[in-house]
This record gives C-alpha cells, sequence and structure tokens, in this order.
C-alpha cells in the first residue's frame, strides 16, 4: 500500500460559482512552498490528493499546517488490489495497532461499477473488525473512529480521522491589501486575520531615523517574516517618515499631532496601495484603544483617502489581541524595548474629539502634497521570506 496525503477544502465549498479558482489557486500555494520536495497533485471539487516519496510525508504535513484553505489533513492508504478480500485484511492491518473502543465503517463507490454497494461493504468490513479485535463496538452516532473507504477506479483508498487545517480561504483568492504595520502587538495580528480570509498582503512601515533605531526596523522585517510564513513572501515598504514628523511637530498645534500624522500616514498608504494593486489598507486599529481610535478620531483620520480601511482587531479588547499575538509567535518580537516613530511623538494632551475642520485647516501650515510625494519617491522596498523554522498553530 502506498502513503498519499488527502486534503479536505471546509470553507471552500461554500464558494460555490467560484470553487474552481480557489481549489487552483490552492493548489498553486501548495506547489509554491513544496517547490523544494518532489511531488504530485491531483484534485476533485471534494479533495486534493498530494503524493510525495514516503519519508517526506511528516515535513509536507507539518508545511501543510501553514496553509489557508486547508480543513482537514488526512494521511491515507492506496493499494491497487480491489478485491473484497484484501479490503477486509488491509482495514484489519491498518486499524490493529490504533486505540478505540467504537467504531464506524464510511464507504464511498465513486466505482458504480463495483460489485458490492457501499452499504454491503460497511457490514463486511464492520463484522471482520468485530470478530478480529477484541472490545471494540460499532456506533454508527458518535463513532470514536471513522474508517473511510473509497472505491475508486482501480484502485481502494483508506483513511481515518485527520489532522485539523488552518481553514480560511487560499491566500490570493480575494485579492491583494496593504497592511499598515509597526512593530506594536495589534497591527501583525490584524494582518495574520486579514490572510487567513484570502487576502495576499503587502506591507508598509514608517520610520523616523534617527529618532528610531535600525532594531525598531529590524523588530517590523522580523514580523513581516512571521507573516510570510501564511502569505508566500511579503514585498514590505518602508518609508522614510522624518521630515514629515518633524514638519508636523514645528507646524502644528500640538494637541492634532497624532491626527495629522496618522492623515499623512493614511495619504501614503492608500497612494503606494493603489500603486501596487492593493485594493484596501489594513491596520490594527481597535476602538477607544487610544485617543487617535475614537470613533471621531478614525473619521477625521479616515476622511483623507476613499480606499477602504479594514480594522480586523476594532472589536477586540487587548488582552483577546494579545492571547492571539502569542498563538501566532509574534508577541514575543512585537514586546521588543525599541520604540517606534509613534511612540517618541506623542503629546501630553492628544485631542480626542478632533474637529475635521480644524485639521484642514492646520494643514495648511504645511505642504502636504510635497511632503507625501517627496516620502513616496523616495521609499525602499524589502522582499521578505518566510523562515524556514517557524511553526504555526492556529487559533481563530
Ligand atoms: P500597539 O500594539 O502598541 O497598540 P500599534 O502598532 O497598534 O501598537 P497604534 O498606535 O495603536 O500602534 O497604531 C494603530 C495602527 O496604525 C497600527 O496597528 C498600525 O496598523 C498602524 N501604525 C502605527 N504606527 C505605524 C508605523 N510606524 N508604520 C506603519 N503602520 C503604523
Ligand atoms: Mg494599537
Amino acid at each position: 500500500m502506498k502513503k498519499i496525503i488527502i486534503l479536505k477544502y471546509g470553507e471552500l465549498t461554500t464558494k460555490k460559482d467560484n470553487i474552481n479558482y480557489f481549489i487552483k489557486t490552492l493548489k498553486k500555494n501548495i506547489s509554491e512552498v513544496l517547490e523544494n520536495i518532489e511531488h504530485e497533485i491531483y484534485y476533485d471539487f471534494g479533495r486534493m490528493f498530494i503524493y510525495v516519496a514516503e519519508k517526506d510525508i511528516d515535513e509536507v504535513v507539518n508545511i501543510l499546517q501553514n496553509i489557508f484553505g486547508i480543513f482537514e489533513i488526512i494521511i491515507g492508504f492506496k493499494d491497487e488490489n480491489t478485491n473484497i478480500e484484501s479490503i477486509k485484511s488491509n482495514v484489519l492491518n491498518l486499524v490493529c495497532d490504533k486505540e478505540f473502543k467504537t467504531f464506524k465503517v464510511i464507504t464511498k463507490r465513486s466505482d458504480k461499477s463495483y460489485p458490492t454497494n457501499s452499504m454491503e461493504i460497511n457490514n463486511i468490513v464492520g463484522e471482520y473488525l468485530l470478530t478480529n479485535i477484541s472490545n471494540i463496538a460499532v456506533d454508527v452516532h458518535k463513532p470514536e473512529f471513522l474508517i473511510n473507504i473509497e472505491i475508486r477506479k482501480n484502485e481502494i483508498l483508506y483513511y481515518f480521522n485527520g489532522i485539523k487545517g488552518l481553514g480560511g480561504y487560499p491566500v490570493g483568492t480575494l485579492g491583494k491589501g496593504l497592511l499598515m504595520l509597526s512593530g506594536g502587538i495589534d497591527s501583525p495580528v490584524a494582518g495574520y486575520m486579514t490572510i487567513k480570509r484570502g487576502v495576499k498582503i503587502e506591507a508598509i512601515y514608517f520610520e523616523s531615523p534617527p529618532h528610531t533605531s535600525e532594531l525598531a526596523k529590524d523588530k517590523v522585517i522580523k514580523l513581516a517574516r512571521v507573516l510570510a510564513k501564511y502569505n508566500s513572501n511579503i514585498k514590505l515598504h518602508i518609508i522614510n517618515f522624518t521630515e514629515i514628523q518633524e514638519t508636523i511637530l514645528k507646524n502644528i498645534e500640538h494637541e492634532y499631532l497624532i491626527t495629522i500624522m496618522r492623515r499623512m500616514m493614511y495619504r501614503i498608504s492608500a497612494i503606494i496601495a493603489h500603486n501596487n494593486k492593493c485594493n484596501i489598507l489594513i491596520n490594527g486599529e481597535s476602538i477607544g484603544q487610544v485617543a487617535s481610535q475614537t470613533l471621531t478620531s478614525m473619521r477625521a483620520i479616515n476622511e483623507v483617502i476613499k480606499m477602504p480601511v479594514i480594522r480586523p482587531l476594532a472589536c477586540f479588547d487587548k488582552l483577546e489581541i494579545i492571547s492571539i499575538a502569542k498563538k501566532i509567535n509574534t508577541y514575543e518580537i512585537s514586546t521588543l524595548p525599541y520604540e517606534d516613530c509613534c511612540t517618541i511623538f506623542v503629546p501630553l494632551h492628544p485631542v480626542i474629539n478632533p474637529d475635521i475642520a480644524k485639521c484642514n485647516l492646520y494643514e495648511k501650515n504645511i505642504d502636504v502634497d510635497k511632503l507625501v510625494h517627496k516620502a513616496i519617491k523616495n521609499h525602499e522596498v524589502i522582499d521578505i521570506k518566510a523562515k524556514e523554522d517557524n511553526k504555526f498553530i492556529d487559533i481563530l
């Protein structure tokens, strides 16, 4: 018998019109991450089958646990002996060392010309197991152990309980978005949640050297590398924000520093997103977390762009966000002690309910367009690949 990997799609199957596109994208994403391992992939609308050498199975299963769009990963067995006697003995051999008290046999007959029907095979195999293994019973409603037999043309597939996959949609099936990635706790979590919805992300980071250090930038690169594991790789746009921040500090009412600074970040992000075919911005804002995240603040900041902004964490509290950050391994990186550009320029009393008319008035003191275009013109791009030894689990 030959081992094969069987994948179930789960959530994909609800997307009836697009299913072919979703499955093809999943196949492409899997082929990309398995580029260094010899493999073959086949699929139908219900499952995907991956053939790899037996020595590579464990490694491939580990890799597949980081791929969105997979609901269940099952190691199955394929045999070309199709007669009922070999089915009975194969099942017995495969299950005899497993621990279970109750079981159920489920046969699917894809090849309708097979002489025995599914119900008959269930009964024959079930009885054979009952006579050969002691202390087990059939439970058709809540079995501990499921024995799946699939009768295909010239081959039989056997498989049992699988491992839970990450779920979500295959990355890229819902287009691209630009994540505003700071070194904080929130934005990497917001990125993870959006990638899970099938959105491929690019990221943008605003740095203010010498007010922010190289180490703060390294931290953002490390965070991007963690996210790249799910996204296949990440294009990170780095914007030098120093001149803008210093200009704002000199020319704007201190109460409004943060509001105007964030309006500038939004303007730049929306242009970078547009130039890179991203349809949305994503950030880690959460209602009420700080003065710039009250509803009036969000409105005053959002007002300067037309592009939609997705805020996956809008209604999460900090403890919930921290618990996700820990599970996706970004928390330890986010809590390294390097200041980012926002924390340095925080005024003592930031406005909680900024007035849009005042924002527009204050901005007359600076040359918004010139500053925005200069920052974009000089921006740096880094292509970030996933680090090989990251292992993740899903939590959502
Ligand atoms: P924390 O976890 O400390 O809240 P944060 O990154 O969420 O960190 P906020 O001040 O709450 O910091 O910023 C709200 C959002 O704005 C961030 O989640 C992020 O999406 C974006 N943002 C803030 N600073 C930057 C920056 N320097 N570069 C890119 N995006 C940023
Ligand atoms: Mg935050």
